[in-house]
């Protein structure tokens, strides 16, 4: 086999021979535009066609084929959708055909014909029937075609103008040409000590396989390769970070010990305690901290961080925390101004609400050394944040940026070489073996557990036509000094939808009316509520407006707050009590979990009420978990249940590329192994620089370069 002279991957499709101009540009709608796209375009299943048989040897329910002569055919143009009917003889047994919508099949299905059909027989009545089987007529003075044989056929991912079936050809004439230009980027002996198919045999394997042991192996061989490129480029990073780049060791002593502890609200308790030893050896080392610090909502999370910045600044170098909205942000720049009251510690926050005259004295301030903490939404990314040292980077809710956000944060370090201690915490725990996947260069903590005194967050779902007891009851416990959280999806109209849409199998189903903010409110002062103060709060709201109102409600002087899901992450109210979710159906799993983790936080039992009517199973089963589940990391293994990993921890949402063959569910076994070679590979070649390592490189750069930051690499 050898590919047409001067035919490369990157061939345009319309100059591969064999494919039709017409075909190339139906190809290129769905991304397929040059020889190497077209070839890594694999089928997402295989389709067993079982070779041609007499009729009473035909099993149900796989492809079969057979021929036979029509004995009698009839059309059907009653009803819904007309039809023709015929029977199959061959002499063996009995075939029933049918072919729905086709009325031109009435002239040719007659008595007397010989036709060959394939397709799904399915049992009826005892016998065997076809639904609008691939038809072909044979002539007696054609000759009768070959038997067909047993085949596994590719079914590929398609679009309506683009049927499977057109890929299919377009691959059957372009795979001679394209197999001998595969390169192999795994060495032989590498690949044979695994059993591995080399690469362009996992190719042909997977578009013309000749078994289904085949389709198995070709199969490992990818799903592996894209596990192993993503902890190659994982493992590449973090040997880079731990030779190139320095982070400033910072000093730690008792006394420094005790002064920080002075300044923490609360003793920290011994899960606190024990992830603040394990960051403080981190930070006192030159090497790049990358930590990863999870705990289930309300676990305490940011006191630990407020420790690792003070010890920053105690060493008279900088600190920076970002957080993924700006609410949040103001909350953290609320209690850290608290616990600096009276310190020389001098610290700023920077949003994109920022007055200018404003942001262009604390970007001052930050460059030249005289604000020593500052506190910030993604606006801290912006080029121009410069620090004159900074020794600590803390990322809150980590699940809400990227990968490459955590990196650019780690170049704005001050001088080249010098990058920040980086610690990022999340509440959305990671189940053990996404949080390797996706961030296999971090060191985890977790901190188990709750703060002592709390009592669990009662949930209950309740039926919309229940609304009426529901506000009754939160009435009188508004009444006894409490205060609460409800939560709408929408601002003003049901287009206003402000939470995160709920992605994969589980579309919220008929639409219905959205509860808002606004009607909400009117609703609520006009009866149950009358005589509370309530107040709206969403993400339409001027940064000031919302400030103030937050501001109130954190010093009581409003009873409950009418919410979309803005305040979903951090927010921290432990007089709150209670919390009201509307047309909770319509939230993902992981975001009711945060929002139930708004209340919870005080001495007082707390309760959630989810008002919901889901309208389809995966909603159903979603409110039921909510209700048996109180434990953040149970809960995300359910959700990975629910919904699969992928959508979970999307790597979407961690902005990586995703996965076309791996399957994080049932390649744990392949992850694992891709794991420990990627590390012993980099252990062995710390930058990827041997000359056979070219390919794989180039293969990982292309792949990951830009989600991962290895530009640095070089
Ligand atoms: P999260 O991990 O969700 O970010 P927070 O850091 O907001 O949690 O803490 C949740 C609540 O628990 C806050 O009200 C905080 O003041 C309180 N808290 C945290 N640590 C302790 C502690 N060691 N003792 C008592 N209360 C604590
Ligand atoms: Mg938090």
């Amino acid at each position: 086999m050898t590919a047409a002279p001067g035919l490369t991957l990157t061939t345009p499709l319309a100059e591969v021979p064999g494919i039709q101009p017409k075909q190339a540009s139906l190809l290129a709608t769905l991304g397929l535009t040059n020889l190497g796209r077209l070839i890594a375009h694999l089928p997402h299943r295989h389709e067993r066609h079982e070779a041609e048989s007499p009729i009473k040897d035909l099993v149900p329910n796989q492809i079969v084929s057979a021929r036979g002569e029509v004995t009698a055919s009839r059309w059907v143009p009653r009803g819904r959708r007309p039809r023709l009917e015929a029977v199959l003889l061959d002499g063996t047994g009995r075939l029933d055909l049918v072919w729905f919508n086709m009325p031109y099949m009435r002239e040719r299905i007659r008595p007397g014909v010989r036709i060959r059909v394939q397709g799904q027989g399915k049992r009826m009545l005892g016998g065997l029937r076809m639904v609008n089987p691939h038809t072909e007529i044979l002539h007696e003075d054609r000759g009768d075609p070959g038997m067909r044989e047993e085949r596994l056929r590719p079914v590929y991912p398609a679009s309506e103008r683009v049927p499977s079936s057109l890929i299919e050809r377009a691959i059957a004439s372009a795979l001679p040409h394209a197999l001998p230009l595969i390169e192999d980027h795994l060495p032989d002996a590498f690949r044979a000590a695994r059993n591995f198919p080399a690469l362009s045999d996992a190719y042909r394997m997977q578009h013309r396989p000749g078994t289904e042991d085949e389709v198995a192996a070709s199969r490992r061989r990818l799903a592996y390769d894209e596990l192993l490129l993503l902890q190659l480029g994982v493992h590449l990073k973090r040997a880079h970070l731990r030779s190139f780049l320095k982070a400033p060791a910072l000093r730690w002593s008792e006394k420094i010990d005790e002064h920080i502890r002075a300044r923490l609200p609360f003793t920290l308790t011994p899960a606190q305690a024990e992830v603040v030893r394990e960051i403080v050896a981190d930070l006192s080392k030159a090497t790049p901290t990358n930590r990863l610090i999870q705990g289930d909502v309300g676990a305490g999370k940011t006191v630990v961080a407020a420790y690792a910045m003070l010890l920053a600044v105690a060493d008279r170098q900088q600190a920076a925390l970002m957080a993924p909205t700006e609410i949040l942000a103001e909350q953290h720049f609320a209690s850290l101004s608290d616990m600096l009251k009276g310190s020389g510690v001098r610290h700023a926050i920077l949003t994109g609400a920022t007055p200018k005259a404003e942001r262009e004295a604390t970007l001052a301030g930050v460059a030249s050394g005289t604000i020593d903490l500052l506190i910030g939404t993604h606006a801290l990314l912006t080029e121009s944040v410069k620090f004159d040292s900074l020794a600590v980077a803390v990322i809150d809710e980590q699940h809400r940026f990227g990968v490459h956000q955590r990196a650019t944060l780690r170049t704005k370090g001050g001088e080249e070489t010098i990058t920040p201690h980086v610690l990022v915490m999340t509440a959305t725990p990671i189940p053990r073996t996404l949080a390797i996947t996706l961030f296999g260069d971090l060191d985890i903590s977790t901190i188990r557990g709750l703060p002592p005194g709390r009592r669990p967050v009662k949930t209950r779902v309740v039926a919309p036509d229940k609304r009426g007891e529901v506000y009754s009851w939160l009435r009188q416990r508004l009444d006894q000094g409490d205060q609460a959280f409800i939560v709408a999806p929408a601002i003003d109209s049901p287009e206003s939808f402000e939470g995160e849409e709920i992605t994969g199998g589980d579309q919220p189903g008929a639409p219905g009316p959205l509860a808002n903010v606004h009607a909400l409110k009117k609703e609520l002062e006009a009866d149950p509520l009358k005589d509370k103060h309530l107040a709206v709060l969403h993400g339409r709201l001027k940064p000031q407006t919302r400030d103030t109102i937050m501001a109130r409600f954190r010093a009581g002087q409003i009873d409950a707050l009418i919410a979309t899901s803005v305040i979903e992450v951090g927010i921290d109210i432990p007089n709150a009590t209670t919390m009201v979710v509307e047309n909770a159906d319509r939230f993902g799993l992981a975001q009711l979990h945060q929002l139930r983790g708004r209340v919870g936080r005080g001495v007082k039992p707390s309760a959630c009420i989810l008002v919901a009517e889901p309208q389809t199973p995966e909603a159903t089963q979603r409110m039921r978990v909510m209700a048996e589940v109180g434990d953040g990391f149970a809960l995300a293994e359910k959700d990975m249940e629910i919904r699969g990993p992928g959508e979970l921890f999307g790597t979407r949402q961690s902005g990586l590329p995703p996965f076309k063959v791996a399957d994080l569910a049932r390649d744990l076994e392949l992850l694992a192994m891709a794991r420990r070679d990627a590390a012993e590979w980099i252990a062995g070649s710390p930058t990827l620089h041997k000359p056979e390592e070219t390919l794989i490189r180039r293969r990982l750069m292309k792949t990951y370069g830009e989600s991962l930051g290895l530009v640095d690499v070089g």
